[in-house]
Parts: structure tokens; sequence; C-alpha cells
């Protein structure tokens, strides 16, 4: 499959991993949009949240939930705050379909987002 984030997965493309385990990856992003931007994501390939259906994929979401905030307590930004992303299609700017999420922190985060 010529999915971006499945090859990261599966180590043929290279990243700067934090953490994996059987369900889950996480690496930084490459192009940073705060000093903290990670990426976390399954590795089942699911293209979009709309592809979300059932107990094993709401059970991935949560496990992919899960591993962010023990990144942002590990990176000890869990106090001062920090904001998860979802995006879900080209029209909410989602350019890689494989779901993921942004963990985005180490500056102030403005609300509303634009
Ligand atoms: P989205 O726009 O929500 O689909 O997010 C995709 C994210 O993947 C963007 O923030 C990109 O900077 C990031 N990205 C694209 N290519 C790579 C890569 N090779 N390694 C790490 N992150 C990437
Ligand atoms: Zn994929």
């Amino acid at each position: 499959m010529d999915c971006l984030f499945c090859k990261i997965a599966q180590g043929e493309i290279p990243a700067k991993i934090l953490y994996q385990d059987d369900k889950v990856i996480a690496f930084d992003d490459i192009n940073p949009q705060a000093p903290i931007h990670k990426i976390i994501i399954p590795r089942k390939h699911i293209a979009t949240l709309n592809e979300i259906n059932g107990k094993e994929d709401s059970n991935l979401v949560g496990d992919v939930v899960q591993t962010a905030v023990n990144l942002a307590k590990t990176l000890k930004i869990e106090q001062n705050g920090y904001r998860l992303v979802w995006n879900c299609n080209a029209g909410a700017g989602q350019t890689v379909f494989h779901i993921h999420i942004h963990l985005l922190g180490g500056r102030q985060m403005t609300w509303p987002p634009g």
C-alpha cells in the first residue's frame, strides 16, 4: 500500500521514533508547528476517521490517545497544556490519509484555532 505512515510504521521510511508497540507508533512531525509536535498513529491502516468501525477500531483509537497522553507526560507538558488534533479529510487539512493525532505543545495555543 502506498501510504507514508504505513511505510514509517514498517521502517521503510525513516522517522525519529519516540515510542512503539504492537499497535501504536509515535514519531516527530517533519514540519513542526510548535516546539513540540509529535504524530501518533495506529499501525493498522485506517484512511480517515470516517472509516473507524467497530470495537477493534475504537479500542485502537483509545490506544492512540493513551499513547499521546503518556508522551505529553514524558515530555513534561501535561501541566502547562497541550493540544491533540485529528484532521479528517482535506477540508480539515488532512494530507496523509492514515489516521493520526498531532500532539502539539511547548507554546501558548490560541483558541479558536482558525
Ligand atoms: P495532516 O495534515 O493532519 O494529514 O498531517 C500530516 C502530518 O504529517 C503533517 O504535519 C506533516 O508535517 C507530517 N509529515 C509528512 N511527512 C512526514 C514524514 N516523512 N515524517 C514525519 N512527519 C511527516
Ligand atoms: Zn497507512
